[in-house]
């Protein structure tokens, strides 16, 4: 029988998470289909039914589910870490289990440009950004966090449980920024600031052109991206964290390696074709 995946969460319609697992799927043989399923917080009990009822076969979780659906499911450590689900598994002895897969999806770009600690700041202190610390703490880095509330940032850190805890600062502490921005080895931007081409203000002219800038915006060139490239630092892009996090899942689904090339080439060129759950549209 040929097994279900889905995406959760809303609006999910341009989504590359269907093509990206389809082209996976189809590349190591394995009969299964992956569908869009948006879904509301308040339709979670639904949604928690048709799995009980064997619906699905593994679930990825997005914007606004993260946390509603960590707070309804067991989760493993790196769920209980990051405070938030966007992988949903069933074990061989049906439970339903949820994880976090963001964290691979930052961990592994870095781990490619071999990173292997020092001083690391992220700009945010929400979901995202909790799986970058988690991820961060994983590799050995000292952690800052700059976020438009100071004590937005230290709670985070303070959740998250780092090893190597940095500073925590606001946006517009200009001088301290600039110190950090200075003997930064890894910046990561994670928030939705650049999807139309906003800047904030950053200290580049300090930073190191071997320092690395991850940007977790995705499909959008941003100021953060063109700003960093132009002051020589190794750059990457929030298709990476995408194809990893999608890899990892893959992988925890099926418990076959994730054939990276098919998943990035539809990911990166594919068409947009999803079908959507509950509607004829391919
Ligand atoms: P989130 O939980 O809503 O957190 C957003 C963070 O951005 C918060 O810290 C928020 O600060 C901050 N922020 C929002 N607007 C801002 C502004 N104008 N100036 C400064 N800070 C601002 O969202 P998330 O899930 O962490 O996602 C963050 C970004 O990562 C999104 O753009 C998302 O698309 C991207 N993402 C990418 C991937 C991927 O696979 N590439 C995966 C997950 C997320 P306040 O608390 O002060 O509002």
């Amino acid at each position: 029988m040929t097994q279900r995946y889905c995406l959760i969460g809303s609006p999910i319609d341009h989504s590359p998470s269907p093509r990206m697992h389809n082209a996976g799927f189809a590349a190591c043989g394995i009969d299964a289909h992956y569908v869009l399923r948006p879904t509301l917080p308040e339709e979670l009990h639904i949604l928690l039914e048709e799995i009980e009822q064997g619906d699905w076969q593994g679930l990825n979780v997005t914007i606004p589910m993260k946390l509603p659906v960590a707070a309804s499911i067991k989760k493993d450590e790196l769920a209980t870490r990051a405070g938030a689900v966007n992988t949903i598994f069933i074990t061989h002895e049906q439970e339903v289990i949820g994880t976090n897969t963001d964290i691979e999806g930052v961990g592994e770009p870095l781990r490619l440009r071999n990173y292997s600690g020092g001083d690391a700041i992220i700009i945010g202190a929400g979901g995202a950004a909790r799986a970058a610390a988690v991820a961060l703490d994983q590799l050995g880095a000292t952690i800052h966090v700059v976020a438009r509330e100071t004590n937005k940032a230290s709670a985070m850190l303070m959740d998250v449980n780092v090893r190597k805890p940095g500073k925590t600062l606001a946006l517009e502490n200009e001088p301290l920024l600039g110190e950090l921005f200075s003997q930064a080895k890894v910046i990561i931007q994670a928030t939705p600031v650049g999807r139309h081409q906003e800047r904030y203000s950053l200290p580049w002219q300090g930073v190191a052109p071997d320092a690395i800038a991850f940007e977790m915006l995705y499909n959008v060139h941003t100021p953060f991206l063109q700003e960093a490239a132009a002051q020589g630092c190794v750059t990457i892009e929030g298709w990476e964290m995408l194809l990893f996090q999608g890899m990892r899942a893959f992988e925890i689904w099926t418990r076959h390696p994730a054939p990276r090339a098919a998943m990035e080439t539809a990911l990166r060129f594919g068409d947009t074709h999803a079908r959507i759950e509950g509607s004829d549209r391919q």
